[in-house]
């Protein structure tokens, strides 16, 4: 990786902002090697570079580098931020309003981070649906820690069924003028599209081991 990262660091310049996601594969000392490995290529952040649930996994991430870290993204509530912002252990809160369960508890963690001068990197994929990227957009404005917000853009099913007043453009989300959250959902098309079971998909090591994806 800190190979990928000089060339595109060579390619582009010092100015283009790099995110990498470890996506909870690497064990601690391998995640605190990679950190200080991408020191001199200044990262945005650097994701889920060790499974969170064991907080002390990023004490000693924490101790061997200063690329800035971004958690959260599986966590349910706030007190799984706790050690995490206390202990200034990551720069940004990756938690989505879907799985953390709405607005207030992570207005309360982005509250807390704020004291701490951790910033909102909140989770974005399609899978919170328009109605959890609008909630996060919303709070994002209100709180004055925000630091940047996932964006991926939704199927043409996706919109036909969530009408949004939310829009993006060059890089940037704008909540719209509707009351709410502007989202509205159209039941007569959401039963144009039957329910069909799908999975994600998983990760499995050389010997068969199911492991984080
Ligand atoms: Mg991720």
């Amino acid at each position: 990786m800190p190979t990928v990262f000089e060339a595109v660091r060579n390619e582009f310049g010092p100015e283009l902002p790099l995110l990498h996601d470890g996506h909870h594969r690497m064990t601690p000392i391998q995640a605190a090697t990679l950190g200080k490995a991408l020191e001199p290529y200044d990262l945005f952040w650097l994701e889920d570079c060790t499974p969170a649930e064991n907080q002390d996994a990023f004490r000693l991430v924490r101790q061997h580098t200063t690329t800035p870290l971004a958690v959260g993204e599986v966590f349910n509530t706030v007190f799984d931020f706790q050690t995490l912002i206390r202990e200034q252990l990551i720069d940004y809160v990756r938690a989505a309003s879907t799985h953390f369960g709405g607005i207030s508890p992570l207005k309360k963690v982005m509250d807390y981070a704020a004291q701490y001068q951790i910033k909102s990197g909140f989770h974005g994929p399609t899978d919170v649906s328009p109605v959890g990227l609008a909630a996060q957009t919303h709070l994002g404005l209100a709180i004055h820690n925000f630091g940047i917000q996932e964006y991926m853009e939704p199927s043409e099913k996706t919109n036909t069924v969530f009408e949004q007043s939310m829009t993006f453009a060059d890089g940037y989300l704008h909540p719209g003028e509707k009351p709410g959250l502007g989202v509205e959902l159209n039941e007569e098309a959401a039963a144009s599209f039957p329910y069909q079971q799908a999975y994600l998909p998983y990760n499995r090591l050389a010997d068969g081991t199911v492991h984080d994806w």
